[in-house]
């Protein structure tokens, strides 16, 4: 086995059946990094409080989310997989970490200026914190790199001056300032063909759909706009469903639509066709993999139960050095 280059830390919120935003945008990455990085891949469950209304599907999210992963090629065997709150001390860093930043700064972040503007009957202190739990995900982990696109790069300088805060204050290097593992994060659009793929806005499509929920899906994305009829010549730059043949099908397919399209050889329906049989052909042994897991959920827990001890094994070395540092008795 060859070394690793380092350690990288990732979180998303337990959002249940990933789609193929989710995929193409974060996991299909999570997946890669594996092969040159120790990676740490958490579900934030706290952080999804700051949000939620209900905590009904939590559990069932999660356990979703974590299958999702699971069968698209996380290996459990090297990279720690588990839920934030299974490892209490993030809360206890997130309280540290909350002395070091002024509260001016956190409340004119864009982010939680957004946030507010969302649900302003909820501004709860936990939207207030949530770069510093952020911060302390990352810091108690040590992990020396964070992948982000190019849009969260703020995000990830704010959490590195956090913990330059705590080290300058405390005089310590207990802390490690994470770099940026800069990943290109293409943006996917819904089946309107104009919304980022998301679940609130039901343009998505689920990875782990059955092959006929993935074709009635596909038929009702929304293509060049401008093609009204069968006979018109379309535009595959403006199209997505062009877009996610580029990523799906293979690159005779894409070549050979990029031409019929144009002088109108191939009508919308046919092409949407030839694109869900093959978003369906690629998606075949990732749901073969996930039907097989789901046959045993305690695996599931279980894979979640150990990724917990091994990282609680990582926080808790950390926070003997921090506590330390801060000088607490
Ligand atoms: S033929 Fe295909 S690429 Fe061209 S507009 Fe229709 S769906 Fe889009």
């Amino acid at each position: 086995m060859t070394a690793k280059k380092g350690r990288v830390f990732s979180g998303a919120r337990p959002t249940g059946r990933q789609h193929l935003g989710n995929y193409l945008g974060a996991i299909k990455n999570y997946v890669a990094l594996q092969d040159e990085y120790e990676c740490i891949y958490c579900i934030v469950d706290l952080h999804a409080l700051t949000t939620l209304e209900t905590t009904k599907s939590l559990k069932s999210n999660t356990y979703e989310m974590a299958l999702d992963w699971l069968a698209a090629g996380l290996r459990p065997e090297e990279t720690i997989i588990f839920i934030q709150s299974h490892v209490p001390e993030v809360t206890e860093l997130h309280t540290i970490l909350s002395m070091v930043v002024g509260l001016g700064k956190l409340t004119d972040l864009p982010t939680f200026k957004e946030k507010a503007r969302q649900q302003p009957h909820n501004i709860n202190y936990g939207l207030v914190g949530y770069p510093i739990l952020m911060a302390a995900d990352i810091a108690l982990y040590k992990a020396g790199f964070v992948p982000v696109g190019i849009d969260q790069a703020p995000h990830l300088e704010f959490a590195r001056e956090v913990v330059r805060s705590f080290n300058h204050r405390y005089a310590t290097d207990v802390l490690i300032e994470p770099q940026m593992k800069s990943t290109e994060v293409p943006k996917v659009l819904g089946t309107d063909g104009v919304q980022k793929m998301s679940k609130s806005l039901d343009n998505h499509i689920e990875l782990a759909s059955t092959p006929e929920e993935t074709i009635a899906r596909v038929m009702t994305m929304v293509t060049d706009p401008q093609r009204k009829r069968r006979s018109d010549p379309g535009n595959p730059d403006v199209c997505n469903v062009f877009t996610m043949h580029k990523v799906f099908s293979t690159e005779e397919d894409v070549k050979e639509i990029n031409i019929e399209c144009r002088r109108a050889g191939i009508g919308c329906v046919d092409c949407k066709k030839r694109f869900a049989k093959n978003l369906n052909a690629h998606l075949a042994p990732f749901r073969e993999k996930r039907a097989k897991l789901s046959e045993n959920p305690d695996q599931v827990w279980n894979i979640l139960a150990d990724g917990a001890a091994r990282a609680k094994r990582i926080a808790a070395q950390t926070m003997i050095e921090v506590r330390k540092a801060v000088g607490l008795p």
